[in-house]
């Protein structure tokens, strides 16, 4: 999948009997009815293995879902969720080519016409987009109003207008799809405008907060993954007439990277429990993502120095994790974004 840059779509019907693309939907629309901590569990545990797919259950569970749970209406609710749960792939189309770190820049275009909205703009990067069966969009209804013209729309695959376009060619998580979005007078009915019209910015900062835990749990796997390759080639390999796993130098390295994962899970699943206490997790959801992040890059680099000239090629997975690692520092929120929101709930005291 990796080398294609395509998700087995075998892999994508077993996720959804397994029942990891609708964790949190209600029993009642045929999800597993579990709850947040659950869609991190299933996240990391997938990660461990690929994050290319924990990926694609995390925006599934932690953004679209979630937003579907907490503004859908009813109707919203019994028709989205339904098919989330059975077989629809869901994506988030926030950012665009002028709004990354700034996202409510943006500048796709909502036009209220008869008794629906048209979209016109283009938006990129959109995890899950070649799959997907709906679409979470913002656009702004009124340029001039800023952040408080931005309004979440519903847009299902195959309405006219919506085309998805170019896909990305990338370092990692390459069999998670990421593409751009075209809206051309795509009309949307009014039906399938999400939360208040305005109240979109909302929508956004709240699930992205959420979405930060699950990238989080998503490093977290794969830090896990890196150290089980790491642990088990080290006790394999054997150079002086010894494993390389009886150095104390390498053990000193593995001791501390299952240190820095320890303090990672600790902390995803902080944030993970405090969103589900309903308790404020701001702080602790960028602190999450920030450190896992970083101890992903560090374990994963670390995996391919034990594995010597052999973490340098494909043959072992050591050298697609460090690939993959790179990631957590850039999307959802980078690095950067993520230490001004710590220093800012830190100075607001
Ligand atoms: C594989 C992938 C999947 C993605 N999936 C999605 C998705 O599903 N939906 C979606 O909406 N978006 C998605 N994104 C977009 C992603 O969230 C953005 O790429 C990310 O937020 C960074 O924005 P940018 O690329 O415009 O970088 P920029 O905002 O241009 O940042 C460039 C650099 O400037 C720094 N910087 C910017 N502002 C500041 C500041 N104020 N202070 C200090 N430093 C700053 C950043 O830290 C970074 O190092 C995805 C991106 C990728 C690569």
């Amino acid at each position: 999948m990796d080398e294609r840059g395509v998700l087995d779509p075998g892999l994508l019907t077993r996720l959804f009997e397994l029942g990891v693309m609708g964790v949190e939907i209600p029993d009642a629309f045929g999800g597993a009815g579990a709850s947040f901590f659950h869609s991190v569990l299933a996240v990391e545990a997938l990660s461990r293995v690929d994050p290319a797919v924990g990926v694609v259950a995390d925006v599934q569970n932690t953004l679209v879902v979630n937003a579907l749970l907490r503004w859908g209406t009813p109707d919203q609710q019994r028709h989205h969720l339904t098919r989330l749960a059975r077989d629809t792939v869901g994506a988030y189309a926030l950012s665009e080519a002028g709004s990354g770190s700034d996202a409510f820049a943006l500048t796709t275009r909502a036009t209220l016409r008869g008794d629906g909205y048209v979209l016109d703009g283009r938006k990129l990067w959109i995890t899950n987009a070649a799959e997907a069966g709906v679409f979470i969009v913002f656009a702004t209804l009124d340029p001039a109003a800023g952040y408080k013209g931005i309004t979440a729309f519903l847009v299902e695959r195959g309405t006219s207008g919506l085309t998805i376009g170019h896909k990305e060619d990338k370092l990692g998580i390459r069999a998670s799809s990421t593409c751009e979005l075209l809206f051309e007078g795509c009309a949307v009915p009014r039906t399938q405008l999400l939360g208040e019209a305005g109240k979109g910015y909302k929508i956004a900062i709240e699930t992205l907060n959420e979405w930060r835990i699950g990238i989080g749990a998503q490093m977290l796997g794969l830090a896990e993954g890196a150290l089980e390759h790491a642990l088990r080639y080290t006790q394999e390999r054997k150079q002086f007439g010894k494993s390389i796993a009886e150095f104390q130098g390498v053990q000193f390295q593995l001791a501390r990277a299952a240190t820095d994962i320890e303090a990672a899970r600790l902390l995803v699943y902080n944030a993970a429990r405090l969103r589900d206490a309903r308790q404020p997790f701001l702080k602790e959801a960028a602190m999450c993502k920030l450190f896992a992040s970083e101890v992903a890059e560090r374990t994963a680099s670390l995996a391919v120095n034990l594995f010597g000239g052999y973490g340098f090629v494909k043959d072992y997975p050591v050298e697609k994790l460090y690939r993959d690692a790179k990631i957590g520092q850039i999307y959802e929120g980078t690095t950067n974004l993520q230490l001004q929101t710590i220093a800012k709930q830190l100075l607001a005291r």
